[in-house]
């Protein structure tokens, strides 16, 4: 039997990650999109050999957890199968791209993205995280998501090859827009950029080709939920979806195709408004907590990781309604206020201070405000509540 291959902190479906309840594994979509069918067969892996959970990622992949060693080969079978599979793992991993998922078929981005696809074998073997960003709509909208190497609609209304952790870009026509990213990602690894590990991080002047003073267009709409040109747009809390939820509605609606963003929301392509906003009606819309002026955000917690003894999300999604509803106490700040609810202290979900902070230690919970020491220790989730809670 092949035994799965533990690779750092960039899982995938050849190169899985071994976590507290069994196995990693990613997918990841070609042009931010799997059919109806893949949908179906990753929900039903999900939950016959795995923890009965899909997440999406911030790099719009999808991800199972919980999976045994000994299914692992099942399931490279059936997603091979389903043609979800590179060929490698090392085509694998040079296949991490970001594309708009509003793209339309034809426009510049699902062709610019497609060719990429095409020339993959092409790039040269680039650190993990290293990606590409394929954002060639009307106007950008992956400006703030991980990516090295970027296609991009500049502020003229062309397209410019952007080099990430620079503010400008260089003109490229479409036909040329593969040929600059594998030239960029191959001068990025001949001037030493592997050692810095990501693009923003490696400071050695552009090759004079790719410096240019081209800005990128101002961010085009967030992608909202509800009713979409392409189908219909819902919101996933903290990005998880129980799968056997997500085929229901798949069947029930008849979607063709669920496109995977990086902003915790799937498009189901062609269906009209018969989707909940929510997958789950049980949990609370995070829109909604949004325009309340919060942002709720919790790491996985327990069960699933070994680190945590608290469950965050339950927790979490007691706060959310509480905001939701203006309930929310909370010392006085500026603009949109954070709350964070941590399995530990190594804080994964939001990596800084919070305006209320909320941390799991020994089976309860810390809680402080901003910077400052805790308030309380060892509180239950229902102290956690009714110390938060006002009227
Ligand atoms: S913050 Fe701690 S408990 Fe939460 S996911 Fe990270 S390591 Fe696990």
């Amino acid at each position: 039997m092949m035994l799965p291959r533990i690779h750092g902190r960039c899982p995938g479906a050849l190169r899985p990650m071994m976590s507290g309840d069994g196995l990693v594994l990613r997918l990841r979509p070609r042009l931010a999109r799997f059919t109806r069918d893949q949908v179906l067969g990753i929900c039903d892996a999900a939950q016959r050999h795995g923890a009965g959970v899909i997440d999406i990622t911030s790099r719009a992949n999808l991800q199972l957890r919980g999976i045994a060693d000994a299914d692992w080969p099942v399931l490279l079978a059936r997603f091979g199968d389903g043609g979800l599979l590179d060929e490698s793992a090392d085509i694998e991993s040079r296949r991490n791209v970001l594309v708009t998922p509003d793209w339309m078929p034809g426009d510049d981005s699902a062709r610019i993205a497609t060719d990429l696809l095409e020339r993959i074998v092409d790039l040269p073997p680039l650190p993990a995280k290293v990606g590409f960003a394929i954002d060639a709509g009307p106007a950008p909208n992956l400006l703030r998501d991980s990516a090295d190497f970027r296609i991009e609609r500049g502020a003229h209304g062309g397209l410019i090859l952007r080099a990430d952790g620079r503010p400008h870009g260089v003109p490229v026509d479409a036909g040329q827009a593969v040929e600059g990213l594998i030239a960029l990602a191959r001068w990025f690894v001949d001037s030493g950029g592997s050692v810095a590990g990501r693009m923003a991080r490696h400071r050695a002047p552009l090759p004079e080709w790719a410096r240019g003073d081209a800005l990128p267009g101002a961010p085009g709409p967030a992608l909202r939920t509800g009713a979409h040109p392409l189908g219909f747009v819902c919101g996933l809390p903290f990005g998880q979806v129980e799968a056997a939820r997500l085929a229901r509605a798949v069947l029930a609606c008849g979607a063709t195709a669920l496109r995977i963003t990086p902003w915790r929301r799937v498009l189901f392509e062609g269906v009209g408004d018969k989707v909940p906003s929510l997958l789950d009606p049980d949990v609370p819309d995070f829109d909604a907590v949004a325009a309340a002026g919060w942002r709720v955000e919790a790491c996985t917690g327990a069960p699933f990781c070994p680190q945590a003894s608290v469950d965050t999300r339950a927790l979490a999604f007691r706060l959310m309604r509480l905001a939701q509803r203006g309930m929310l106490q909370a010392p006085s700040s500026a603009g949109q206020r954070v709350v964070h609810v941590s399995g530990c202290a190594k804080a994964c979900a939001y990596p800084q201070p919070a305006t209320i902070n909320v941390m799991g230690h020994a089976g309860a919970f810390d809680l402080s405000w901003q910077t400052a020491s805790p308030l309380h220790v060892g509180l239950s989730a229902d102290a956690v509540v009714s110390h938060l809670e006002c009227c």
